[in-house]
């Protein structure tokens, strides 16, 4: 039998970000991923999670595939008698040049692979695990090329399904939401200025994240029957009625590659461990795409994880350490599973107490800069909204005195 340290079962971005992290940690780690699907989405990466990529060089090695998110607005488009007025929440307003970046999966997923193929700690096998045993002494993974490796550490990172946390006996709740995303990217006539724009409808978000150049990326959350018919017009037709359903703030509009569609759930397990087992990722949170939390809370799990093993460097898979991760990780995976939800189901509801809440919460961030910036600092890093941003999150996000914006910053280092 092969012998590691550590397992990571599952190579997607969290699962990838987490084996780089271990890795480069100094733990002799093995990451088993069978040949990941397409995937045409686009991820927003914000505060800690941003930081975590950039302490290991995959900000670098994105290069100009990514564009900095300066202004995050929310605009209520959902028609009905009570309109809360738009939101926006401006990096500039907590000292900062932007919230993170936004870049293509596909891009950051290669220059994930960029960074590990430099880790002399870490292989990568193209297998996909089909049997694990746990007990006090290791953990034993069974690849499908026959292979079997004992580990102190399990980490399974293979998706909202997760064989792994199956097999571990990890229980799990799943559901479904009477919505379906359809995932686009787009080129437009004007700037967007680095700014993400997130409609509210009476199906679900709509939002526009810049990319690159005059690029953006939509997420639009349809009914599963009407997101079926506008995927059948014809791209001209589509793009029209993209472009009105961002009020024309970007001009006309062109759709730029294939459309994908995902149906919307969720996924909420009983515990994040098991014994010499951890959940990161969607294997241990699954939600809809509302504020550009998922993979951030993928990335915060790998964050955290890496920092615990380190500390009992002698046994990554103690039961100490897996306790303390779970305990580091509970509460924020919780209220984001919990945040996104209600936002989600109060878009869908015609209960009118429910309506008067959200509007009343958006109307009073809008007004209030005080909770605006607990909210933006709490977004971008759990525990931050009233001790502020740490030094380490800081640096990756243009820190500088409020006010000034990632334009004005990019003249004023020009200048
Ligand atoms: C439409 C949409 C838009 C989104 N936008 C954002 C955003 O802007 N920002 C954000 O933070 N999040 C966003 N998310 C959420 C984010 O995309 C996910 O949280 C993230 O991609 C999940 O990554 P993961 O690595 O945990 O899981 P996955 O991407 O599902 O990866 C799991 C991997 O495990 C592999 N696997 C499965 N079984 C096995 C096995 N037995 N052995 C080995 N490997 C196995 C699979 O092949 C797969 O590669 C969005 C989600 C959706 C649906």
């Amino acid at each position: 039998m092969e012998r590691r340290q550590i397992v990571v079962v599952g190579g997607g971005l969290a699962g990838t970000a987490t084996a780089l992290g271990l890795a480069a940690a100094g733990f002799d780690t093995l990451l088993a991923a069978p040949q990941a699907p397409d995937d045409k989405r686009s991820s927003a990466i914000l505060g800690r999670s941003l930081a975590f990529l950039a302490d290991h060089g995959v900000l670098d090695a994105l290069g100009e595939a990514k564009a900095p998110l300066a202004v995050m607005r929310i605009v209520d488009d959902l028609g009905r008698l009570f309109r809360a007025p738009t939101v926006e929440f401006r990096a500039s307003e907590i000292g900062l040049s932007a919230f993170g970046i936004n870049a293509l999966n596909e891009d950051i997923g290669n220059a994930l692979k960029h960074c590990i193929s430099a880790e002399s700690n870490l292989e990568v096998r193209p297998a996909a695990a089909v049997g694990l045993t746990l007990d006090e002494a290791r953990a034993v993974v069974t690849l499908d090329d026959g292979s079997e490796i004992g580990a102190d550490l399990v980490v399974a990172a293979d998706g909202r399904r997760s064989p792994m946390r199956e097999a571990a006996g990890i229980s799990s709740r799943q559901w479904r939401y009477p919505q379906t995303a359809l995932v686009l990217n787009f080129e437009h006539t004007r700037d967007h200025a680095s700014v993400s724009t997130e409609f509210h409808t009476r199906t679900g978000p709509f939002t526009q994240v810049p990319l690159p150049g005059r690029r953006s990326s939509l997420v639009w959350v349809e009914d599963p029957k009407l997101a079926e018919l506008y995927v059948d017009l014809k791209p001209d037709k589509l793009s029209s009625t993209i472009a009105e359903k961002l009020h024309w703030i970007l001009g006309d509009v062109a759709l730029d590659g294939p459309i994908a569609r995902y149906p919307l759930g969720g996924s909420r397990v009983e515990r994040l461990t098991s014994t010499r087992l951890a959940l990161v990722g969607e294997a241990a949170h699954a939600f809809p795409p509302i504020g550009a939390q998922g993979l951030n809370l993928g990335l915060r799990d790998a964050e955290a994880l890496v920092r615990l093993v380190s500390q009992t460097r002698d046994d990554p898979g103690s039961r100490l350490t897996l306790s303390r991760y779970e305990a580091a990780r509970r509460s924020d995976v919780v209220s984001r599973m919990a945040g996104v939800d209600l936002l989600n189901r109060s878009l869908l509801m015609e209960f009118l107490p429910s309506q008067l809440a959200r509007t009343g919460t958006l109307a009073a961030m809008g007004l209030l800069g005080p909770l605006r910036h607990f909210a933006m600092r709490e977004g971008l890093v759990p525990g931050a909204g009233l001790v502020g941003l740490p030094r380490s999150v800081k640096k990756w996000m243009g820190g500088h005195e409020p006010g000034r914006e990632a334009g004005e910053e990019q003249r004023h280092r020009r200048d």
